[in-house]
C-alpha cells in the first residue's frame, strides 16, 4: 500500500490565508504592513533562492520585506552594522540573516550575528532567549521549519501526544528544536545522530519519524516501521546519474526530470519509503512551503506583539 501524501503546499497556503485578517488588522492598527528585514552576505546560488521566495511570499501575503545585500568579501562587522540597524528601527518586526555567511567571515560568524539579533524581532527562532523560552515552553518565536513540521502533523490528523517520534539529526535549526517541539506535544522522543549505535533499528521504533540529515534517500524502505509517519526535511541537490538510478524507480517521471535539466532535489529519505510509510511528505513540496509560511507566521506575530508592548527606546 502506499502512504498518504501530505501535501505541504497545500497547508502552507492554508496559513497564510488564516494570517491575511491578522495582516490587514495589523495594518489597520500601525498604519503600515508587518516588516521584515532580511540580510543577504555574498550571492551563495541557494541562499538566492531561498531569499527570492521569502521575498516573493512575504509580498503576497501583505508584509513589506526589504533585502539588505552584503558584499561577500566584507567583514562581519558588516552584517552586524545591518542587524544593528535592523534591531534599533521601529519600522522592522522581524530580522533574518540568510545561512551560511561567507566562509571568509569566520567559524563563529553565524552564532556572532544571531546573538546580536533583537529577540522580539527575532523570526527564526535562533537566539539564545529565544531557544531558552522554547525549552521552557513559553515560547512565540519558534524555528520555522520545526514549528512547520508540528502544523503538518497537526493539520494532518497524526496523533502527536503518546507517539514515538524519531529525530534524525540534532542541528541547532532543525533536529533540536523539533525535538522540543514533539516533546511538548506529549510524544516520546528520541533523537538520533550521526554517533547513534544502530540507527535502523532505532528509527523502526517511531510512530513518527522526521529526517534531517543532509544526505539523499539516507533512510531505507525497512527502517520505517509500516504505516508510520514519516517527514522529510532533507533538501539534497542530486547531480550524479548513478545516484538518481540508486533512488529512483526505472519508471518515475522524475528521471525525465533529471534527464533534462542534469539535477534533481531530493531528500533524506529514500523515495522507496512510499510502500512502508502510513503518511509521507514528498521532497519538494512537503516541509519547505510550511518553512516559508512559519517565516510569515513569525514575521506577523513578531508585529501583534511589538504593537502590544512598544520599546520607549526604538527609533523611527
Ligand atoms: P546539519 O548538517 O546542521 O545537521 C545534520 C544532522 O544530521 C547532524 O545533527 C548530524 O548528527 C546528523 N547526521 C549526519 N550524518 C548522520 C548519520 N550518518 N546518521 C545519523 N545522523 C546523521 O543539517 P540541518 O541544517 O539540520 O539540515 C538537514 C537537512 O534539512 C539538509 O538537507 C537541509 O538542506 C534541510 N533543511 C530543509 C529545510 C526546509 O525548509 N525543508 C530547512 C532547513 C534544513
Amino acid at each position: 500500500m502506499s502512504a498518504r501524501l501530505l501535501d505541504g503546499n497545500d497547508i502552507g497556503a492554508r496559513i497564510r490565508a488564516e494570517l491575511a485578517p491578522r495582516i490587514a488588522a495589523f495594518t489597520e492598527q500601525a498604519a503600515r504592513p508587518p516588516a521584515l528585514g532580511i540580510v543577504l552576505a555574498g550571492a551563495d546560488a541557494a541562499s538566492e533562492i531561498y531569499v527570492g521566495t521569502k521575498l516573493k511570499s512575504a509580498g503576497e501575503v501583505g508584509c513589506r520585506t526589504d533585502l539588505i545585500r552584503i558584499p561577500a568579501e566584507a567583514p562581519v562587522e558588516a552584517v552586524l552594522d545591518a542587524v544593528r540597524r535592523l534591531n534599533e528601527s521601529d519600522e522592522y518586526d522581524g530580522i533574518l540573516v540568510q545561512s551560511p555567511l561567507p566562509a571568509s567571515m569566520g567559524g563563529d560568524a553565524e552564532q556572532v550575528v544571531f546573538d546580536t539579533i533583537d529577540p522580539a524581532k527575532d523570526v527564526d527562532g535562533f537566539t539564545p532567549v529565544n531557544v531558552g523560552l522554547l525549552v521552557q515552553k513559553r515560547h512565540t518565536l519558534a524555528p520555522c521549519t520545526p514549528s512547520g513540521i508540528i502544523e503538518l502533523l497537526r493539520r494532518s490528523d497524526i496523533p502527536i501526544a503518546g507517539a514515538r517520534a524519531v529525530v534524525i539529526g540534532r542541528s541547532d535549526i532543525v533536529g533540536k528544536p523539533m525535538a522540543l517541539l514533539l516533546l511538548h506535544q506529549n510524544a516520546t522522543v528520541t533523537v538520533c545522530h550521526s554517533k547513534t549505535r544502530d540507527l535502523p533499528a532505532v528509527v523502526r521504533e517511531g510512530d513518527i519519524v522526521v529526517a534531517a540529515i543532509g544526505r539523499a534517500g539516507f533512510v531505507q524502505t525497512d527502517w520505517i516501521k509500516p504505516g508510520a509517519t514519516v517527514v522529510d526535511v532533507g533538501i539534497n541537490r542530486v547531480t550524479d546519474a548513478a545516484e538518481i538510478e540508486r533512488l529512483l524507480p526505472a519508471d518515475s517521471p522524475r528521471r525525465a526530470v533529471f534527464a533534462k535539466r542534469g539535477a534533481l532535489v531530493v531528500g533524506d529519505v529514500h523515495p522507496g519509503v512510499v510502500e512502508t510509510a502510513g503518511a509521507l511528505t514528498p521532497v519538494p513540496g512537503g516541509v519547505g512551503p510550511l518553512t516559508i509560511a512559519m517565516l510569515l507566521h513569525n514575521t506577523v506575530a513578531a508585529a501583534e506583539e511589538r504593537i502590544r508592548t512598544p520599546r520607549p527606546s526604538a527609533r523611527v
